[in-house]
């Protein structure tokens, strides 16, 4: 099934939609040009260097208003500089009044001595400091039932298209693109799109929401299938995958390449560029593959 609709077009059709439900009324993201003050609340560890923070959106009634794999870019300013960088939400449109975000903080390191700029910067923020959000951003909305919105530019025409078999590859704090897809898709009671993630760390302590994994790769055996694997496993017991994402990996646990397939990709910039290359090596087309990356 395919269907042409340009990004403005669609966000437009999207808010309108969420307005006419009446338990979401106020919805806080106004497009991606349009930055709101936001006042942070709190943070908590979820691993050593990945942090949950939690801002306050302008009211307690207010839901995020974010479209089901889009993301939200925050901007502060920094030495007098204003720096933007992208994330994608772990709480839901259903959440009100607030917005939660997972975050792994850069730290200063011999070879970047002033640390990630942005999330240095976060990680000092004071309760009721604020940041600007912006958004939604993104060239890809999951519409539900196994169908996805993909553009190939802000302003370009969108394809809807439906897809059988999902797979997913993601690192780090990339994973956090993914789990809006998943919650979603698997709240459908439906037998397809089924899924494959697998799920790439350096240690198997900086995994991160891997409770919300497993509850639903076990409530939800036919359709999902989560597979990790880390560089240097902690665990004496680890049953898992122990490396990066290679060729085998992708043989093993991505759905075969074929019409109806989705492989999504999100995580550092050196795992994606990795995973594109080995994923077109065995045969998946550009059109099988979709990589989540900054507006360009
Ligand atoms: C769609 C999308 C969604 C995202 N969602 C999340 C999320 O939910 N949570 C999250 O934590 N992050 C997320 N990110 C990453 C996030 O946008 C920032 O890149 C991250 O927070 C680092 O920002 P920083 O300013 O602290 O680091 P920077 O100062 O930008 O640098 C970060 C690190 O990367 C290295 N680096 C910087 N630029 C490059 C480059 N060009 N090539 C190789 N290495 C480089 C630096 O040396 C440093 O160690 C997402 C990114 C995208 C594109």
């Amino acid at each position: 099934m395919f269907q042409k609709v340009t990004g403005s077009f669609s966000f437009q059709v999207c808010r309108k939609l969420q307005s006419a439900d009446s338990s979401a009324t106020l919805i806080t993201l106004a497009g991606p040009a349009v930055r709101i003050p936001i006042k942070f609340i709190e943070k908590k560890p979820l691993t050593a260097d990945t942090k949950r923070f939690r801002f306050a959106l302008p009211s307690a009634d207010h839901s995020l208003g974010i479209p089901i794999g889009n993301f939200i870019q925050l901007t502060v300013t920094v030495d007098g500089k204003q720096e933007t960088r992208s994330y994608t939400p772990i709480s839901t449109n259903e959440d009100r009044g607030h917005i939660d975000l997972a975050i792994k903080i850069y730290p200063p390191t011999i070879q970047n001595p002033r640390g990630g700029i942005v999330t240095q910067y976060l990680d000092q923020l004071k309760k009721g400091d604020e940041v600007l959000m912006s958004g939604p951003l993104g060239l890809l909305r999951y519409n539900g039932h196994g169908t996805f919105l993909i553009s190939s530019g802000r302003f370009s025409l969108g394809t809807a298209k439906t897809f059988m078999e999902l797979g997913m590859l993601c690192g780090g704090s990339g994973v956090t693109a993914m789990i809006p897809i998943l919650r979603t898709m698997l709240k459908e009671d439906d037998e397809k799109p089924q899924c494959s993630l697998v799920y790439s760390n350096v240690t198997d302590r900086d995994i991160i929401m891997q409770d919300e994994l497993s509850s639903l790769s076990s409530k939800h055996r036919k359709r999902l299938k989560v597979w990790y694997t880390v560089e240097r496993p902690t665990k004496t017991n680890w049953k898992y995958g122990v490396g990066r994402i290679n060729d085998k990996v992708i043989q093993t646990f991505m759905p075969v390449p074929a019409a109806g397939v989705l492989v999504l990709v999100c995580g550092p910039r050196p795992m994606v560029a990795a995973c594109k290359a080995l994923l077109l090596d065995l045969h998946y087309t550009n059109e099988m593959i979709f990589i989540f990356s900054n507006p360009p």
